[in-house]
Parts: structure tokens; sequence; C-alpha cells
């Protein structure tokens, strides 16, 4: 049974009036930058409740979602095993500023699927994740310098808030205004696929596993057992973002795929159940230097919130390997409906497969493996399939550069409607 939630009555029903009213409030009208629409033009359209595959707006509308809050909901929305946990946490008090068993368990769950995790530490985003493991790497190595790659995404951290060159490695470039120069002087950017050549300055090299947020990139292979190999010769760490990719690719994530044991692994999305969490792990000697056991700072007021690990305890229980398999089969066959639906109206376009990842391509181009061949996407087109896909109530993400995210609730029949709204909204696009 779906609860509305508790709007004022006179609340007006119009997404242009509201996302008016929040421009009145808050900036661009959003809280995430991305969902302001800039990069495909228009309005966006405000959710006022949404369930299995589907987001309902404001104005009564259904749209087939495959945002699903960027991964963060894989089971779909208000999935009764998340929604069920939530109430009976919420019913116990909301946060307490003291361990709990909750935390323990989702830990423990953590460490249990992803065997590099010997300690974990739960936070509350997937940005405060990174910062703090650039805190972390740093301390405990004793060295500055961290090593990112061109067209990966670690979230609003400053350190990693890099600006990248094309092909050469660029140093200490912001990536956006107020990063001073300072925050960046010892991030080096590197190209995606190609294993730098590191020195013993270097404290750790950042890598999304499976990049997510170029479209959906594929580690070349070798690419990851290179890196490992680099870091292991001079003595920086490997750490895995695996924001997206923990427990979406597969139970033990991107590292349990493709067989590389990372020293720290970064966790958020999925780990929450669609609540806001992030969270370290890795090795025991590493993650013991974090406070009160050792000289690297970390706190958090709601650092390992009740609810938060409840919906993510949730969630990680009903991922079981048969919902992998699910799952892994539903990508598929989304990509295989949506490339065919283009392929139809003559719309170039790609739709890559990583497991359960599917990625965005537009263009006649080869399946990008960097991020200056993902560049070459073409932005307009995308945009121009956006709106006719939001059109036929289909909801992608209002970005060219992101993934396509399906989940438990996105059934056969959902997948055939999408294809179905998919080749109206090729031709529409294309004669755009
Ligand atoms: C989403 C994301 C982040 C940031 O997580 P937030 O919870 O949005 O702060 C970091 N890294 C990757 C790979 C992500 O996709």
């Amino acid at each position: 049974m779906t609860q509305l939630p508790p709007l004022p009555l006179d609340l007006p029903r119009s997404n242009a009036e509201l996302f008016a009213r929040s421009c009145e409030v808050i900036p661009g009208g959003v809280n995430s930058s991305i969902r302001a629409f800039k990069a495909v033009g228009g309005t966006p359209y405000l959710v006022e409740r949404a369930e299995g595959p589907y987001v309902f707006d404001v104005e009564g509308t259904r749209y087939i979602d495959l945002v699903q809050s960027y991964g963060a909901v894989i089971l779909g929305h208000a999935h009764p095993a998340v929604t069920s946990a939530l109430a009976a946490a919420a019913a116990n008090g909301t946060s307490y500023g003291a361990p709990t068993p909750g935390e323990l368990l989702l830990a423990e769950a953590i460490s249990a699927r992803v065997p590099s995790c010997e300690r974990v530490r739960l936070m509350n985003s997937g940005t405060e994740a990174t910062s703090t493991a650039v805190r972390l790497a740093r301390g405990f190595t004793g060295r500055d310098r961290i090593v990112i790659f061109h067209g990966n995404f670690h979230g609003a951290t400053d350190a990693l808030l890099a600006a990248g060159g094309s092909g050469v490695a660029t140093l200490g470039l912001p990536g956006t205004a107020g990063v001073p120069a300072s925050a960046v002087a010892s991030t080096m950017v590197v190209p995606y696929n190609v294993v730098p050549q590191l020195d013993d300055q270097v404290a750790a090299v950042f890598v999304e596993p499976v990049a997510a947020n170029m479209g959906v990139v594929a580690p070349a292979p070798g690419f990851l057992e290179g890196l490992r190999a680099e870091c292991d010769r001079v003595g920086a760490l490997l750490v895995f973002d695996e924001v997206i990719t923990g427990f979406r690719l597969g139970t033990g994530g991107a590292q349990g795929q493709y067989g590389v044991r990372p020293d720290l692994t970064t966790f958020g999305k999925v780990i929450g159940g669609g609540l806001p969490i992030g969270a370290v792990g890795g090795r025991r000697d590493i993650m013991e230097t974090l406070s009160p056991l050792g000289k690297v700072f970390h706190a958090g007021t709601l650092a390992g919130n009740p609810l938060a690990t409840a919906a993510g305890r949730a969630a990680l229980g009903e991922l079981t390997p048969e919902a992998y398999e699910l799952l892994r089969g539903r990508a598929a066959q989304l990509s295989a409906v949506l490339t065919a639906a283009c392929a139809s109206a003559g719309l170039p376009a790609s739709f890559p497969v990583v497991g359960t990842l599917v990625g965005m391509f537009f263009g006649p181009g080869a399946v990008p493996t960097n991020f200056d061949e993902a560049k070459t996407t073409d932005e307009r087109l995308y945009a121009a399939f956006f709106h006719a896909m939001l059109a036929e109530g289909v909801a992608l993400a209002p970005g060219a550069y992101e993934a396509l995210f399906v989940g438990l609730g996105h059934t056969d029949d959902v997948i055939d409607a999408i294809g179905a709204a998919a080749t109206r909204a090729a031709a529409v696009a294309m004669r755009g």
C-alpha cells in the first residue's frame, strides 16, 4: 500500500511552478547539480513517490525510472524489505551518538562479502568515503601525491576534483572554482586504461575499477592487475572507488569480478539501500591508522546511522547470487532493446554492458575506452533522445555520461516497454 507523503493540500501540482519556487530558495532549484537538467535543457520533474521500476511526479505522471537514484536503489523503489526494516528501525529512534548492533552487522556483511575489507568504517556519503580515504592513504604512507584517472569521478572531494588534460599527465589544476591550486598540487591526472609509471612520492592511486561516470567503460585486460603491480613496486596504496560498482556488479564488487585486491575500497550508494551512507574498507593495518586507534582523524555525528544501516542490511540481504544473475540478464536485455530501437531509426548509438551496468554512447564512434573517446559522444543527440524518452514515459539520467541503472523491479515486461518507447523516441530524436 503506497502512502502519500505529507505534502500540504494546497501545494500546486505543477513541475514548472514548484521548480520555479525551488529556484527561489535552493540555488538552481536542486541539491545535486545534475538534477537541474542543464545538460539536456528543460524543466525537471519533481518526484512525489516511487515504486519498483517507476517514479511518479507531482503532476501524477508515471515514468519507468532508469535513474534509480544514480544506482543507490537496486531492489527497485520502496522495496518492502527496505521499507519495513526502516519503519522498524525508525520506531527505535533515528540516531544516538553511540555504537549500535546495526552498524556492526552491516560492517560484518560488507567484510564477509569483500575479503579485502578486513576492517570497515561507516560514514554518510561516497564523498566522505573518498575524502577519508585520501587522508588515510596520506597519513598511512607519509606521502602526499594522489594519482587519479581522467573521466573517473570520486565525489565532491577537493583533492580529487582536479582537471585532467588529455594524453599527458597533469598536476595541480583545480577542476572547479573554489578548489585552491594547493588542494590539488599533489594530485596527478592520467588517462584511464593505461598503467601510469609511479614513483615513491605516490601515496595512492584512486580508480573506478569499472568507470561508470563517463558512460560505462570496462577496464582493459591487465589494467587493474597492472595498477596492483605498479602500486606494489613503489609502496603506494591501490584504492578502488566502488561507490557505484560495490554490490552492483556482484556480491564482491568489481574486485570480486576481476580478481584484483585493492588496499582500500570506498563504498556508497547500494550499501545504504537508498539512504545516505558511505564506507571505507581495507587492510587491517591501514584501517587501524584511523582514529581512535591511529593518528588519522575521522568522525561523524551521523556516521553508522541506524536508519541507513538498517536499509543497507535489508538491501544486501536481498542481493543473492540469483538476484545478480537476474540483474545481469536485465542489463543485457536493456542494452539489446535500446540498441535495436536506435538502429531501427538510423540513430547512431551504442549501449555497452559491463555485468549489471549499462552505458550510453551517442555517435558513430567505437565504444569508448577512455575519457577522450567518451567525450566524442553527441550530447545534442542525447538531449533529443532524452526528451523524447521522457515524453514516452521513460526517465533516463539528464546527462550523456551517466549509466543506466536496472534494478530488480525492471521485469521483462518493463524492459519490453522501454524498447517500444525507445523505438518511437529514436525516430523523434532523428527527425529532431
Ligand atoms: C556517486 C559517486 C561518488 C560520490 O558519492 P556521493 O554519495 O554522491 O557523495 C564517488 N565515487 C563514485 C565512483 C561515484 O559514482
